[in-house]
């Protein structure tokens, strides 16, 4: 009882109590953003590897600040996973890329797929398929035009209910991909059975490729990938030579800087019309 009450001491300290205050003026602020409507969707194209032609985009979440400051998804999605206002934010940025894409569409400018990340927290909510359908419903998105991006992770967590949820998604003809691929611990006798369409392989493969160790590893991810009839993007891709490297090891898709960062919906809108000119 004694050591129990050093612990409690020592989990009082000085630096534990500033990330505390840290970590409730984030949760305040966000709680506030949503209100105040600060959370803003930016866009990243994929580009298909062959045609360097603009397949997709993945939705990013970003909040911007009252003075126009952007604070990256980094630092506050794990708190909102914690608080669990990511379901909100979740929310919120699904419909907005919903809309955006839908506009684009009618625009003549767009006619692929939008990603759009689904946390753990989301991906286990119950009415998770109702709440898609109602946005896909207010937003006159055709279900095709939309991507979901789940992690290793989060299907990890209950496989067997993992597949359950996404053959309903699938059977809507919703597209689904397995982000950060190689990160968390997944079984390779659960990738067959997940029904995925795509494999993102983590931008930590692709700064590996300078090694031959990396490149290897990356051809077979991509051989696996393709083994299991599942499309490759490659996520993180900023140099000439990576992109050379991975159109030799045959990867679909590429989604990295190379390209373009992630543009607002204003940008994005310019990128698009300059595509078209091509
Ligand atoms: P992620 O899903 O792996 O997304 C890719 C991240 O890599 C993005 O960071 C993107 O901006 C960044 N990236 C793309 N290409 C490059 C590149 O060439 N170089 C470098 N250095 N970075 C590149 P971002 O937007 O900061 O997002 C970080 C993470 O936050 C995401 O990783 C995702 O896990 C999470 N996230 C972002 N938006 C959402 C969202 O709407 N919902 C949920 N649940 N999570 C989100
Ligand atoms: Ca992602
Ligand atoms: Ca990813
Ligand atoms: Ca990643």
């Amino acid at each position: 009882a004694k050591s129990e009450g050093a612990n409690r001491y020592l989990f009082f300290n000085d630096s534990m109590n500033k990330q505390a205050v840290k970590r409730l003026q984030l949760e305040n602020l966000m709680r506030h953003g949503l209100k105040e409507d600060y959370f803003s969707v930016y866009y990243q194209p994929k580009m298909d590897i062959v045609s360097g032609q603009l397949v997709g985009m993945e939705a990013l979440v970003r909040f911007i600040t009252p003075k126009g400051g952007v604070i990256s998804p980094a630092s506050f999605i794990p708190i909102a996973e914690e608080t669990g206002q990511i379901i909100e934010i979740g929310e919120v940025v699904l419909y907005k890329a919903c809309l955006a894409v839908k506009n684009w569409i009618n625009q003549g400018l767009f006619h692929g797929r939008v990603a759009v990340n689904l946390s753990s927290s989301q991906f286990s909510l119950p009415f998770l398929c109702d709440l898609i359908d109602d946005v896909l419903q207010q937003t006159e998105l055709p279900s095709y035009h939309l991507e979901l991006e789940i992690t290793e992770g989060t299907v990890m967590q209950s496989p067997p209910k993992a597949i359950e949820v996404m053959k309903k998604l699938r059977a809507r003809g919703i597209h689904l991909a397995m982000d950060d691929f190689g990160t968390g611990y997944s079984s390779l006798a659960y990738l067959k059975q997940f029904p995925l369409n795509t494999l993102k392989i983590d931008k930590a493969f692709i700064d590996d490729m300078n090694t031959a160790r990396g490149r290897n590893m990356v051809d077979t991810i991509v051989t696996l990938a393709h083994n299991l009839s599942l499309n490759v993007v490659a996520e993180g891709v900023e140099q000439e030579t990576q992109l050379a490297i991975l159109r030799k090891l045959r990867c679909d898709v590429i989604q990295g800087y190379y390209y373009s960062k992630p543009l607002s919906e204003e940008d994005f809108s310019k990128f698009l019309q300059e595509q078209k000119l091509k």
